[in-house]
């Protein structure tokens, strides 16, 4: 099969769909991979690395796209990129469809089969080609929030492992799933002290079994709450309540309790934010102070380590591109029903109900 791997276009986006190693093993099942050129550059990955895994380099934008009969990206297809797609063409990408109706539209007139990589399912009932993000966004949410505890930062001048003869500096995360857990695990490894609030007892009991009680684990209820604001250096929202908003946690009331110069590091942005005074931010200017507390609220944050992103994210969505570079669209989604979950839009029609009912479109 013809595959193609464009450059991505949105703005500062660094990862690829693609590394060589993914490319390898796709020419190696022997197939076509075609890389627009300089596609990995931003994730450090060269076109002659690309080549020499097999790959045939093309710098017209237009024949990487036209020949292609599988399409690999990472971001939801740009206008440019919707109008370039065709009927006898599968898009496989991150997509997001239920908040987008233009591009939702854009997809059903292309005639494409479009299949987004965070509808696919689990058996744990997990989404795993949203996981690998999510566990880069937990361990980076410490790497910032322990910069901007820094005083450059506005942060209290707190180094979260302490030293000899100091206490560590005290961390609360809330919400311990993916995100939660992996930012849990980076700030034990820092040597601060670590809790993690949840409403899932079961999700409390997993953490509690997996680091043998250093994970401080907590209930989470208002008084929970209450207790993290006035205790906490660093605090990481990290909640997710299936498709809906984020619920506000922190209020702007519940900051007058928190110490100067204190952390808040909402991963949860993405879905609205966790903390009442949160407003999304870039990389190029990624915190903002509110009544003397940092905030942090970047809402792409793997995109700051797109290599690692990118590998990442390969390595997820690898066995699926090879399913269907193998097998083609029909027999590799009639194969498997997790995969099957990802299709969203098909011959013009949105297939996924979600997406469907979200603009209440036939599904
Ligand atoms: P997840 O489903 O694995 O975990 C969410 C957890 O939140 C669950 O364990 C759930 O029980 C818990 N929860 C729900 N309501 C709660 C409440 N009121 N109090 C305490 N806990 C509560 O989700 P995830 O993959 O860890 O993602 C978490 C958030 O991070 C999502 O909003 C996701 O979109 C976001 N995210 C953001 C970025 C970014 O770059 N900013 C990257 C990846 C993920």
């Amino acid at each position: 099969m013809k595959i193609a791997v464009p450059k991505e276009i949105k703005n500062h986006e660094y990862r690829v769909a693609l590394t060589p190693t993914g490319v390898r093993e796709l020419v190696d099942r022997g197939h076509r991979v075609i890389v627009q050129a300089s596609a990995g550059e931003g994730s450090g990955f060269p076109d002659a690395d690309y080549q020499a895994a097999g790959a045939t380099i093309e710098a017209d934008v237009e024949k990487v796209w036209d020949q292609a009969e599988l399409i690999v990206k990472v971001k939801e297809p740009q206008s440019d990129e919707v109008a370039r797609l065709h009927e006898r063409q599968t898009l496989f990408t991150y997509l997001h469809l239920a908040a987008e109706e233009k591009l939702t539209k854009g997809l059903m007139d292309s005639g494409a089969t479009c299949i987004a990589y965070e509808t696919i399912t689990d058996n744990e009932g997990g989404l795993p080609l949203l996981a690998p993000m999510s566990r880069v966004a937990g361990r980076m949410a410490v790497q910032a929030g322990a910069h901007s505890l820094e005083k450059a930062q506005g942060g209290a001048g707190v180094l979260l492992p302490g030293v000899p003869g100091v206490a560590p500096g005290r961390v609360t995360v809330i919400g311990g799933g993916v995100v939660g857990e992996n930012a849990g695990r980076m700030a034990l490894g820092l040597g601060a002290e670590v809790t993690v609030l949840d409403r899932s007892l079961a999700r409390l009991e997993v953490l509690d079994h997996r680091y043998q009680g250093r994970m401080r684990t907590v209930y989470s209820t208002a008084d929970a709450l209450d207790e993290a604001v006035r205790e906490s250096d660093l605090i990481i929202g990290a909640v997710l309540v299936a498709g809906a908003a984020a619920p506000k946690l922190i209020t702007r009331k519940m900051l007058a309790d928190m110490r100067p110069g204190s952390v808040l590091v909402d991963v949860a942005i993405d879905q609205g934010g966790c903390f009442e005074t949160s407003k999304a931010t870039t990389h190029a200017e990624p915190t903002y102070v509110i009544d003397g507390v940092v905030h942090y609220c970047v809402a792409n944050m793997p995109g700051a380590v797109a290599r690692t992103s990118t590998q990442a994210l390969t390595n997820a969505t690898m066995p699926f591109v090879a399913a269907l570079a193998d097998k083609g669209w029909q027999k590799a989604l009639a194969d498997d029903a997790h995969f099957r979950a990802g299709l969203n839009v098909h011959a013009g029609q949105v297939t996924h109900p979600a997406v469907a009912s979200a603009f209440a479109l036939e599904g």
